[in-house]
């Protein structure tokens, strides 16, 4: 196996992504036959708060030739905010991440049911019913599956507008209460000899004052990376964001976040490179069998 790059410029490599073990549109097997055809080499599965696609997942992975990283995409709290974790776990999924999962699905029941009660309170019916209608898989349900009813029921007229007006962050369908706390998830992640990377850090709206708090914050928690490439991004934010990862010491990260095809990004999708030096996520020592290099004894 020939060993990843030492820098992030790795068109290979593609360490965020869902499957129908979420809100992804591929089941897991038809995701990393799409990641193959497209030339990845390494990737990661990091379902919403959930592993259930991963032994799918790696069995594809196997057969196809490509180099699978476990992972999870977490929903956490953070100052009153949500935020996503992703938890990379080249072990696997070990007991204290499971039992964190384990939490993670009971807070999206209850949450789920929150949602539906606030959206009844504006005017559509039945609001669990209808966001389970057509999901077949057994997964739980997300704000996306109650965008899809607001769009069903005529409330709103298309998914974006539904997030616009009744989902998105500080709207009435935005209900956090209920996931962990940031320290309590990085410590089921470290506690199964993962590696916790905070997702998207440009796509929390914050300012950068508020980002670099959020950076100290998810370090201090026991937080090894930053996702530096997400998807389409800005290059003047980008490098602003490469500084604030060097100056802690935090690995970066390069992921699309694909959800479905025909969309605007495909699985190995990410913006530019920046020329500000950081370290690639699979330096770090727990995922050197993933990236090729020698296991250190
Ligand atoms: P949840 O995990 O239930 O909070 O749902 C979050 C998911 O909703 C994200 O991972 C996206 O897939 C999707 N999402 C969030 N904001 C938007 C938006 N403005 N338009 C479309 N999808 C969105
Ligand atoms: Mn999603
Ligand atoms: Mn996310
Ligand atoms: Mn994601």
């Amino acid at each position: 196996m020939i060993p990843l790059p030492d820098t992030l410029a790795a068109p290979g490599v593609d360490l965020h992504m869902h499957s129908t073990a979420s809100d992804g549109a591929l089941s897991p097997e038809a995701l990393m036959s799409l990641c193959r055809s497209r030339g990845l080499t390494h990737v990661a599965l990091t379902d919403h708060d959930s592993v259930a696609g991963v032994a799918e997942a790696a069995a594809a992975a196997e057969r196809l030739g490509l180099t699978l990283l476990p992972g999870a995409e977490l929903s956490v709290q953070w100052r009153g905010l949500t935020v996503h974790v992703l938890g990379y776990l080249p072990e696997g999924a070990l007991a204290p991440m499971c039992e964190g999962l384990a939490a993670q699905a009971e807070a999206r029941e209850a949450r789920n049911l929150e949602i539906a009660r606030r959206l009844e309170a504006v005017g559509l019916d039945d609001a669990l019913a209808r966001a389970r209608a057509g999901v077949t898989e057994q997964r739980p349900l997300g704000r996306p599956d109650f965008a899809r009813a607001l769009v069903e029921a005529g409330v709103v007229p298309d998914i974006a507008a539904a997030f616009k007006r009744y989902l998105g962050a500080g709207k009435r369908g935005d209900v956090k209460m209920h996931w962990p706390y940031l320290g309590e998830a990085l410590g089921w992640i470290r506690a199964s000899r993962g590696v916790a990377v905070l997702a998207h850090p440009l796509r929390y709206k914050l300012t950068r004052r508020k980002r670099g708090l959020l950076l100290d914050d998810f370090a201090t928690a026991g937080g090894e990376g930053a996702e530096l490439l997400s998807g389409f991004q800005n290059p003047d934010e980008t490098r602003d964001l490469a500084r604030q990862l060097a100056e802690r010491g935090l690995l970066a990260s390069r992921g699309s976040d694909f959800h479905f095809p025909g969309g605007h990004l495909a699985p190995g999708t990410v913006s530019d490179v920046p020329r500000t030096p950081v370290t690639p996520l699979w330096h770090h020592p727990s995922l050197a069998a993933f990236a090729g290099r020698a296991v250190p004894s």
